[in-house]
């Protein structure tokens, strides 16, 4: 699959169903012995997307996407308790980039008066919209969704539906950062950094060098491949890094900090290890080689 330049997608297709991955991923929560978090509306969009025809991935794709639930699982857990903590400290504009079938305005206990933006495209949220809608679910707080491109103009999108830039600011992005070239990943930044009052904070899955080492992809793709030969012809030939921008990056911790925010960074398995998912130094070959960079702006 190759992605070009103003690419769209609904739901069930290219970079849309990855959204439907990772709500399957986190509709498995709740059977784990110990689970770190609750999505109950995660199957409803499952289910919502089978409706239409969508089709589970194959066996060999769900044994992947479980074999990393612990670090799914453990993501999802560290943007929760971000957004709890933007919110005890006084955050209640809240901007999820790339949300997807993301839950939290749904599911979270925001401080009241808490406004969540959620930004995708049109037909990712109207999907969201519509399955909620149909299930009689009303979000937790204020809730404006921003149906747009993230390689468009965004800032005026959040603008038009109410953003106030001089108000702190609590900002996410989860799973995203791949599915943006180098030059987007950059220009993404710049735009959260001008819109940033002081006070603001910021939680990002960061995808560094090491995410990216040539090796390391190719020894991913190798062992796919592997898993793959059991699977039906159709299926064979997918795989999620197909859809990403695999190219040189700014390193977000870095950029962050030369840009007036205090940075903290932990690396996947050590989070892991904090939620007892994995311990610290026992991540295995699965586990995706990412940076949890959290940053608050301090000038
Ligand atoms: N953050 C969500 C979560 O963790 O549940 C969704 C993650 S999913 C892996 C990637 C999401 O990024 C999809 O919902 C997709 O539509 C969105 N996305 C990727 N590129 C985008 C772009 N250029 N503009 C808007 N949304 C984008």
């Amino acid at each position: 699959m190759t992605r070009t330049d103003g690419d769209t997608w609904d739901i069930t297709e290219s970079v849309g169903a990855t959204a439907l991955g990772v709500a399957w991923s986190r509709a498995q929560e709740k059977d784990t012995e110990c689970p770190l978090f609750i999505d109950p509306f995660a199957q409803l969009f499952i289910d919502a997307a089978l409706e239409r025809g969508w089709r589970l991935p194959p066996a060999h794709m769900l044994d992947r996407i479980r074999a990393i639930g612990g670090y799914a699982a453990s993501r999802t857990k560290w943007f929760d308790e971000f957004f709890v903590a933007a919110g005890a400290n006084g955050i209640d504009q809240v901007v999820i980039l790339a949300a997807g079938l993301d839950a939290r305005a749904w599911r979270l206990p925001w401080v009241d008066g808490t406004v969540v933006y959620e930004i995708d495209q049109p037909r990712v949220l109207g999907f969201k919209a519509e399955t909620l809608r149909k299930n009689d679910v009303s979000p937790a707080t204020t809730y404006m969704p921003v149906p747009i491109d993230l390689r468009d103009d965004w800032p005026r999108a959040l603008r038009d539906a109410g953003f106030d830039p001089t108000e702190p600011t609590a900002w996410a992005a989860e799973g995203l950062l791949p599915y943006l070239p180098a030059a987007g990943q950059d220009l993404l930044f710049e735009r959260i950094s001008d819109l940033s009052a002081r006070g603001s904070r910021i939680a990002v899955e960061a995808f560094g060098a090491d995410f990216f080492d040539p090796e390391y992809l190719a020894s991913r793709r190798e062992k796919l491949r592997a898993s793959q030969q059991d699977g039906d012809a159709d299926d064979s030939a997918f795989d999620v890094a197909d859809m990403w921008f695999i190219e040189d990056r700014t390193e977000v911790a870095d950029w962050l900090a030369e840009h007036g925010w205090d940075v903290a960074a932990v690396e996947a398995a050590d989070l892991m290890g904090r939620y007892g998912r994995c311990a610290a130094g026992e991540v295995d070959d699965a586990t995706p080689r990412t940076v949890f960079v959290e940053g608050q702006r301090s000038c």
